[in-house]
């Protein structure tokens, strides 16, 4: 299971490098996965089970458009391995993927239950994307509609998020799970590790449980779980592109 998100230049089409990307996750295990690109203000998703090649199918007969990108591998603990479930999980406001799980996603649904909130997977991810857009629909902007629901959460966690009202904005914050900034000349990125990023960028920042990562093409800023800037060092790796 493996995250990759690529916030591109403006005009650029990031999707194939998302998939060579995802490609060199394979090796952490996977039963499913998917990518979600932002373009002109519209999400586009293509999601698969099993094979990446799967994935790659769909993008090659229906090529996604979009300066930037969430990408992943699923390794389902909560609804079993089918396209239904396969992240990214989006709505109109926001597009997520999880590695990890949410322990106390049940407490959330009875309140769903007797909205008018149709849920489109058995996940417990989900449940996470529908309090960020019920945050958002609130009039919270993306951060704070982040840190408000992280707030709720229980459990283990990678997240990648973007925004279809702010095609400069991805955000990833981690818990538990593995997540990197990468850093690019008017590009940035996440990924669970460095050789997801290789392709990519040489450098990067290994996020700390309870860190969220606040990304545009040309900055990164990086808060604690306190809500405090902080600096995570910037290393550079040695690995083949
Ligand atoms: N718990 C989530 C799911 O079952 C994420 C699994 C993962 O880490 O890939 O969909």
């Amino acid at each position: 299971c493996g995250i990759v998100g690529i916030l591109g230049k403006a005009g650029t089409n990031v999707s194939d490098a998302l998939i060579t990307s995802l490609k060199r996750l394979e090796y952490r295990g996977y039963d499913s996965a998917g990518i979600a690109l932002l373009s002109q203000g519209a999400f586009y998703r293509h999601r698969a089970s099993g094979k990446l090649e799967n994935l790659e199918t769909l993008q090659t007969k229906n090529p996604l458009p979009g300066h930037c990108g969430i990408a992943h591998t699923r390794w389902a603990t909560h609804g079993i391995p089918n396209e239904a479930n396969a992240h990214p999980h989006m709505t109109e406001r926001v597009a997520l993927v999880h590695n990890g799980i949410i322990e106390n996603h049940e407490e959330f649904r009875p309140a769903f239950a007797s909205s008018d909130i149709q849920f489109q997977s058995a996940t417990d991810t989900e449940v996470v994307l529908h309090l960020i857009d019920q945050a958002l629909i609130s009039g919270l902007e993306p951060v704070e509609a982040v840190r408000t629901t992280l707030e709720k959460l229980k459990g283990a966690y990678a997240f990648a998020f973007l925004f279809r009202e702010y095609p400069d904005l991805m955000i990833g914050v981690r818990y538990g799970p593995p997540l990197a900034v990468g850093y690019g000349q008017g590009e940035m990125y996440l990924g669970s590790d460095a050789t997801a990023l290789a392709p990519l960028t040489k450098r990067l920042s290994y996020l700390e449980d309870g860190d969220m990562a606040v990304l545009t093409p040309h900055s990164v800023k990086i808060f604690n779980l306190a809500g405090t800037l902080v600096q995570r060092p910037i290393r550079e790796h040695s690995l083949a592109q």
